[in-house]
């Protein structure tokens, strides 16, 4: 590999290489060349790591390459690495391509030894500091490069403490911490046989390989699989002269954000610590103040500090965030890069920065989210009342929940069902707690993290859940659980949890609606002064991203109701109307007729008596989407799905016989629940299947529809219903079908003389469909991609068992990074969606591409539906905002992360 640079200076790279030369290494570089005061120092790339972990070992060029750098380093700073009289001390500091926080490792003061910690403290006029010094890098130095376990260190430091009566580091003088440094460097001879390396650029050499192993660290690969980060794209290491706030009281370290992360506004925000480095502020060791006070403490640090945050933020345009130090009252800028923050500041700071000309309204869509609106629309707790806060655990899954504490699944469907609101407090999950998650307002674990049974059942679920709530003690045999303060909350206690903060008080807060679902339900004007700042940004925001977007976005909704709250969030039409839900309560009683009918006559009777139900069903909805398409699909589930329950019925017959009274209506319709009776009744007889075994059942489906249709348009409306054929995996099959459908809708247009012609077409959910899809769009208007079933079938696995009993493992051994039920299998089930699409418009050009699976909401999917081409895409009411942001931002080839 002769000719390939390794190595870059500060000043050779820019922010746009990031995948070169990492997040950190490409801002460093493009401060320096800002002017910015930034310690000299070099990043060795991310190709490096790369060779190095294929190989084995780093490239041969590097060891010159790293020196020349070095030599040029030491020329820079006028010192030499580990000069016994005044020694250069440089840091050397991981930084991958994507922010990787904590993964991988760091070492500070590389050049310090038994030497030139004697230099150093001439140097700073401090032995203190540097003994100080010596003992931080044998401490990171023997737990990072040497792989010896950290708490031997941090029990010699307390030992010397509790010696010295102090629980302080500050406590401790030079004499003190050279008798730590003693320990250290006994600690570090039991466990590697060896003398902590005295040569400065061993220690270097070193520390580099230890970071470049640290990007194969356990930790780091389970981080990467569940963030979907490329295992190979390697860390780059970042070698930077030392600069040390930990000289004195003139000296320190901090971190600011240009605006608010929280609200998004403009100001000064940060911490600042006096006489310490980086790692203390993260210990929190001591007591932050707030950046302000910075101006008291050194005005020059603080005015020059204030002049970089704004012209780094107009230079990135985007808020900022920053880690400096100052030593002895000089300012240096350590590291910056584009900042996280909430929700509602990244849409109001996107708004904020097109009003000041750093970016427009399309940069405006690409730098917010689906997901972040989607929290922008839970409903929130009101702050202030005097509810009290027991704890604070993990936000696993959004929304706001109050309720009676109940302590098992079975007490919460219990309470539940006679009417009661209830939160589930568990220690852990498990799928027996499946009814209880479902029954509760929401769900309060104390042990488990973000990946834990009770947080992926309830994110799948749309349920407040706040997880890993450590502090508390559940005791859920005595049905109690007890806070931090000794505050004891019993069954039945209220109790309110924030799944948005991880926040848990006792008794009620109230609860508001979101602003932004007001402004959606046409309940709050954007322009006017009722509604706020976050408002305001998110109406611009939507409104440009229904102009940029290709995609359209429609609902699955059933009901009149839901029909029209999603036209009022933005729905253009009904995607999926699901037609099962019309067959239960009253109706269900002819179901059972259709299922035991005695030959043509009664069936024909029992489909006559629910196609007005039907009629009327259909006439409301197409009414609630007048002028929008509508998308009816004919039955899907089994049958038995509408009969009584097998073991039910069994004992109610079995104790009507006891009794000497059998019931012949109930034993005929026991003998039908047996004979429909599956196994797996995913895969059994349903959808199209149904339709083709079941006579005039679709055909009474299609007659309700084309009746509707007729009657609206009478009525001077204007339906356009879709009929959709689901569960079809064979071209015949929706040949037979649509033939019946053909014939049903030309008589009904017969009779009403009037004309309606609504496109026929089919779900694709089925493998084989997907597979076939050529032949099936010779028959067929429009495809629907059903991705449920669709994920069900090509991965093996049923929804209903499989979510809740295993998925969380899952999901903690990376397998999964996301459910392949929330967001799409790109490359399995999105691979069956391309070929669909592809050999669908293949065969018929003007075929209409729609997906209504619950991947149509979800944000990354919707990037997957733009890329391949389909026409629309169809979620819940309450995903439609989300849909049609996300479809902008495809459209404006937004990554889906945003900032
Ligand atoms: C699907 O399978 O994706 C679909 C929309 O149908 P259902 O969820 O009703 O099975
Ligand atoms: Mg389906």
């Amino acid at each position: 590999m002769a000719g390939v640079t390794w190595v870059y200076d500060f000043s050779e790279g820019s922010k746009d290489q990031k995948d070169l030369l990492g997040g950190k290494g490409a801002n460093l570089a493009e401060m320096t060349n800002l002017g910015l005061p930034v310690p000299p120092g070099f990043t060795i790339t991310t190709d490096a790591c790369r060779h190095y972990l294929e190989h084995g070992g780093t490239p041969p060029e590097l060891g010159d390459q790293v020196s020349e750098h070095l030599t040029a380093l030491e020329k820079a700073m006028g010192k030499t690495l580990g000069d016994p009289a005044d020694p250069l001390l440089v840091s050397v500091r991981s930084g991958a391509a994507a922010s990787m926080p904590g993964m991988m490792e760091t070492v500070l003061n590389v050049g310090l030894n038994d030497d030139s910690v004697q230099g150093l403290a001439g140097q700073s006029g401090s032995e203190r500091f540097a003994w100080d010094s010596y003992r931080r890098l044998i401490q990171m130095f023997g737990k990072t490069v040497q792989g010896i376990d950290g708490e031997l260190f941090d029990d010699a430091l307390d030992a010397v403490k509790e010696e010295q009566g102090t629980e302080s580091d500050l406590d401790l003088d030079a004499d003190h911490l050279r008798d730590v440094v003693d320990r250290f460097r006994a600690i570090v001879r039991e466990h590697t046989g060896r003398d902590f390396p005295q040569d400065p650029r061993e220690q270097m050499d070193l520390a580099i390989n230890a970071v470049f192993d640290s990007w194969n660290s356990e930790r780091a690969i389970l981080y990467r699989r569940r963030e979907r980060i490329p295992g190979d794209a390697g860390t780059a290491v970042n070698v930077v002269a030392m600069v040390f706030g930990n000289l004195g009281m003139d000296s320190g370290t901090g971190v600011a954000f240009t605006r608010d992360p929280g609200s998004g506004e403009q100001g000064v925000y940060g911490d600042y610590l006096q006489n310490a480095q980086g790692e203390d502020v993260v210990a929190g060791i001591r007591n932050t103040v707030p950046l302000p006070d910075l101006e008291s403490i050194d005005k020059g640090a603080y005015d020059e500090l204030m002049g970089i945050m704004s012209r780094l933020e107009s230079h990135y345009r985007d808020l900022c965030d920053i880690e400096f130090t100052v030593e002895r009252n000089k300012l240096w800028m350590l590291q910056t890069r584009v900042g996280k923050r909430t929700a509602g500041a990244a849409f109001r700071i996107a708004t904020q920065l097109v009003d000041e000309g750093l970016i427009d309204m399309d940069e405006a869509v690409r730098r917010v989210t689906g997901d972040q609106l989607a929290q922008l629309m839970f409903p929130r707790f009101v702050s202030g009342g005097d509810a009290q806060q027991l704890t604070q655990g993990m936000n696993a899954s959004p929304g706001a929940a109050v309720g009676k504490a109940v302590f098992s699944s079975e007490e919460a469907v219990r309470w539940a069902d006679r009417g009661e609101k209830v939160v589930l407090v568990r220690r852990e999950t498990n799928p027996d707690d499946l009814s209880g998650m479902i029954a509760a307002e929401g769900v309060l674990t104390s042990r488990g993290g973000k990946t834990s049974h009770a947080a992926v059942v309830a994110r799948g679920m749309g349920k407040t859940c706040v997880c890993g709530a450590e502090e508390l003690q559940v005791d859920t045999k005595a049905k109690r659980f007890t806070a931090p303060d000794g505050t004891v909350v019993e069954e039945g206690d209220v109790v309110s949890i924030d799944g948005s903060t991880g926040k848990v008080w006792l008794g009620e807060v109230p609860v508001e609606p979101s602003s932004v679902v007001r402004y959606f339900e046409g309940e709050l004007d954007p322009e006017s002064g009722d509604a706020d700042d976050l408002v305001r940004s998110v109406h611009r925001i939507l409104t440009h991203a229904d102009q940029v977007r290709r995609l359209d976005v429609r609902t699955n909704a059933d009901t009149p109701a839901d029909s029209a709250r999603a036209r009022r969030f933005g729905a253009r039409g009904i995607g999926l109307c699901r037609t099962e839900h019309m067959f239960l309560g009253d109706r269900r009683q002819l179901v059972e007729k259709l299922i035991l009918a005695d030959g043509d006559d009664e069936r024909q009777a029992a489909l006559d008596a629910l196609e007005p139900l039907q009629k009327q069903d259909f006439l409301e909805i197409f009414e609630a989407m007048d002028g929008l398409p509508v998308t009816v699909r004919l039955l899907d589930p089994p049958l038995h799905e509408f009969l009584p329950d097998l073991t039910e019925l069994s004992v109610r017959v079995a104790v009507a016989e006891e009794r000497g009274e059998p019931d012949e209506g109930n034993l005929r319709l026991l003998a039908a629940v047996r004979g429909m009776h599956e196994s797996n009744p995913m895969l059994g007889l349903r959808g199209v299947r149904l339709g083709l075994v079941v006579p005039g059942l679709f055909a009474m489906q299609v007659r309700a529809i084309a009746e509707a249709a007729c009657e609206r348009k009478r009525a001077g409306g204007d339906p356009r219903p879709e009929i959709m054929i689901p569960l079809v995996g064979a071209v015949q099959e929706l040949e037979a079908i649509r033939e019946e459908a053909e014939r049903v809708l030309a008589e009904v247009c017969e009779e009403c003389g009037i004309d309606v012609r609504p496109l026929i077409g089919t779900m694709i959910e089925v493998p084989r469909a997907a597979l076939t899809a050529g032949e099936i769009a010779e028959h067929a208007e429009f495809f629907s991609f059903g991705t449920n079933d669709l994920t069900q079938m090509t991965w093996g696995f049923s929804r209903d068992d499989v979510e809740a009993a295993f998925f969380h493992q899952y999901l903690d051994k990376g397998i999964f990074g996301i459910s392949p039920f929330e967001s799409l299998d790109r490359d399995g089930v999105g691979r069956l969606v391309r070929i669909g699409a592809e050999s669908g418009r293949a065969a018929r050009p003007d075929l209409k591409l729609g997906v209504c699976g619950e991947h149509g909401g979800d944000p990354d999917s919707v990037h997957f539906f733009h890329e391949v081409g389909l026409d629309y895409v169809s979620c819940s009411p309450f995903r439609v905002p989300v849909a049609r942001l996300e479809a902008g931002r495809a459209a404006l080839g937004a990554e889906r992360a945003g900032s």
